[in-house]
């Protein structure tokens, strides 16, 4: 496929991930296109161990398959009174093909497991972060540029909002007594982990 310099190339299927990057990186004035574009790049194993190795091998297996630049985010949850859990399987914490509902369930359940005896009326189950680390590949050099962010919260057990997508209804951010779902695009684009992995990209890209 020829090399188009005219778009952006995130290699994501997650619509939520699409909607945050087209509006982070509407400033390049170029559409940013997702898989959804490219059929024919085939769904991408995430068998790697950390967010990092997940993003870079979307990244390189998209751009070597379209013969361009490709951009791709591996990000997920981690919650501290669950090790660290779910992580790099925040996308399938429930199983294969399971919804951001059927996640966010997995999650409470795990955590009232772990709770079970204390105070059940505190609806701050415990404290979290969401990460995301970011790879962009060149298939012309086989050069990665990459950057990483991350943003600290708590799981709620009573969810609220409708913005965002994946485990934002139930991340509460104390500064904000709100959930992330119950921020703006730019709201969250201005604390997010993305939106701070977007911008060490963007300035190692002018550096
Ligand atoms: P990935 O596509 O393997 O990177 O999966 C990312 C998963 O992590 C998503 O499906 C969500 O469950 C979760 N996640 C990542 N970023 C966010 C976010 O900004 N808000 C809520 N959930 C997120």
């Amino acid at each position: 496929m020829e090399r188009s310099e005219s778009v952006i190339v995130v290699a994501t299927r997650n619509q939520g991930k699409v909607r945050e990057f087209a509006h982070a990186l509407a400033f390049l004035g170029k559409p940013v296109k997702s898989m959804y574009d490219y059929p024919e790049v085939p769904d991408i194993v995430e068998d790697g161990e950390t967010f990092a190795d997940n993003a870079r091998k979307k990244a390189k297996t998209a751009g070597d398959i379209l013969g361009q630049p490709v951009l791709a985010d591996d990000s997920g949850l981690c919650v501290d009174l669950l090790g660290g859990a779910p992580g790099v399987y925040s996308a399938r914490y429930a199983g294969e093909g399971a919804t951001d509902e059927d996640n966010n369930n997995k999650l409470l359940r795990e955590l009232e497991k772990q709770k079970q005896g204390e105070d059940t009326e505190q609806p701050l189950l415990g404290t979290a972060r969401f990460i995301c680390h970011l790879a962009l590949y060149d298939p012309a050099t086989g050069d990665f540029t990459e950057a990483s962010g991350s943003v600290e919260g708590w799981i709620t057990s009573t969810p609220a909002g409708d913005g965002g997508f994946g485990y934002d209804p139930l991340f509460y951010l104390p500064d904000y007594e709100k959930t992330m779902s119950e921020l703006t695009l730019e709201e969250k684009q201005a604390i997010s982990h993305r939106g701070a992995a977007l911008r060490e990209l963007a300035a190692k890209l002018k550096a």
